[in-house]
């Protein structure tokens, strides 16, 4: 069974006030540190942290459940907004594609005589290409 933690917050205001901290480094010397104050100033600090808000607060913990839960509704209709963006340009693209493809294959069917043969197969070859993307296009959309 897992022991449930005390928070942070509380295990700081725990520390007595008046707790100091008297490190002894020689026989000359030691240094004093007000342990018990700055762990109150800490646990102060806190908690103003968890009573106000910010634009990432969402990440700080359970306070901010309800931050939370708002980020993700954000990030939700940004997807659904992105989803409607991609969605528009691929029929732009495939408008494009499908003007482009219909100049190349009048352009080959009124000068297929006057052409020289290397154009002729290379323009042939892309009519080809373009009929392959147009089905493998469509196959991902399925
Ligand atoms: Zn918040």
């Amino acid at each position: 069974m897992e022991a449930k933690q005390t928070p942070l917050i509380d295990l700081l205001e725990r520390v007595p006030r008046d707790a100091v901290l008297v490190v002894e480094h020689d026989q000359f010397s030691s240094s004093f540190h007000p342990v018990g104050r700055l762990c109150h100033e800490a646990a102060a600090a806190l908690r103003a942290r968890a009573s106000t808000h910010a634009d990432d607060c969402w990440s700080w913990g359970p306070a901010h459940y309800e931050c939370a839960v708002r980020e993700i509704r954000e990030l939700q209709a940004e997807v659904e907004r992105l989803r409607a963006d991609v969605a528009e340009w691929k029929a732009r693209a495939d408008d494009l594609a499908a003007a482009l493809h219909n100049c190349i294959k009048l352009a080959y069917n009124c000068h297929r005589d006057e052409l020289p043969s290397a154009i002729i197969t290379t323009a042939s070859k892309a009519v080809a290409k373009y009929d392959m993307l147009v089905d493998f296009s469509a196959a991902l959309d399925d």
